[in-house]
């Protein structure tokens, strides 16, 4: 991607990495690089520019959020992505998630479902030059004419495994996804594709995320 980095930003990047290395996850080290190239002020709306190196969610447009830095490299950690696999990524939102994805080598597809998202985000990738391949569309349909994915990334909460994605996995390849049970209890999961029709499923952390909604939204 193409930026000015601009001393002030650099400098507070740095000790969000810094503080990201104090989580109670251990991240990987090429997802720690990768985080640590991409510039986060410009995926925020101005107005939260302030906060945007520190460990929060903040609002972006259509009522959605820029995920946590922590979240980003804990899904992306738990991916094991090695550069030049297909990944697929739902939920474009501000896009700051996707940059981290190209940054770590990948080549990158991405669903966002609603358009005033998809239209803003795709002019700011345009200007930064990162490299994606992104429609306006409804992620529990894939994208089938991509398909197979080495991996596949999910950043809002789903209410089931859908179906479309994991026919669009890879044989060995990997899905992480933040799924809510019937309590209302979101937990993320890590599903491997074992073969033509076997899964392994494993339960991981409880999680909160805004949730993965059907259909696209076209208000602007
Ligand atoms: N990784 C993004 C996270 C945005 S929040 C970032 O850091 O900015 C989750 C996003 O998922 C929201 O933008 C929401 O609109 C989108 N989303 C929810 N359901 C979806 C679906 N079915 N298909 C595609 N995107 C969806």
């Amino acid at each position: 991607m193409n930026f000015v980095e601009e001393p002030k930003f650099a400098a507070r990047r740095r000790m969000m990495i810094a503080q990201l290395k104090t989580n109670k996850f251990a991240f990987a080290a090429d997802v720690l690089d990768a985080i640590s190239q991409v510039p986060r002020h410009l995926f925020c709306q101005p107005m939260y520019i302030a906060s945007a190196y520190e460990d929060v969610t903040l609002p972006i447009a259509a009522k959605q959020t820029i995920s946590q830095p922590s979240t980003v490299a804990r899904q992306m950690s738990l991916l094991e992505l090695k550069p030049g696999e297909k990944v697929l990524e739902i939920g474009t939102g501000s896009g700051y998630q996707t940059a981290c994805l190209e940054a770590l080598g990948a080549e990158v597809y991405s669903i966002e479902r609603q358009k005033v998202l998809y239209d803003l985000t795709s002019a700011l990738f345009k200007k930064l030059n990162v490299k994606v391949n992104n429609i306006c569309g409804d992620g529990y349909l894939g994208m089938p004419e991509h398909a197979p994915f080495d991996k596949i990334i999910v950043t809002a909460g789903a209410f089931q495994f859908p179906p479309k994605l994991m026919a669009q996995l890879k044989v060995g390849g990997m899905m992480i996804i933040p799924v809510e049970d019937k309590s209302g209890v979101s937990n993320m999961y890590r599903v491997r594709r074992v073969d033509e029709t076997h899964f392994d499923v494993d339960k991981l952390e409880e999680c909160n995320f805004v949730p993965m909604l059907s259909g696209v939204n076209n208000a602007l």
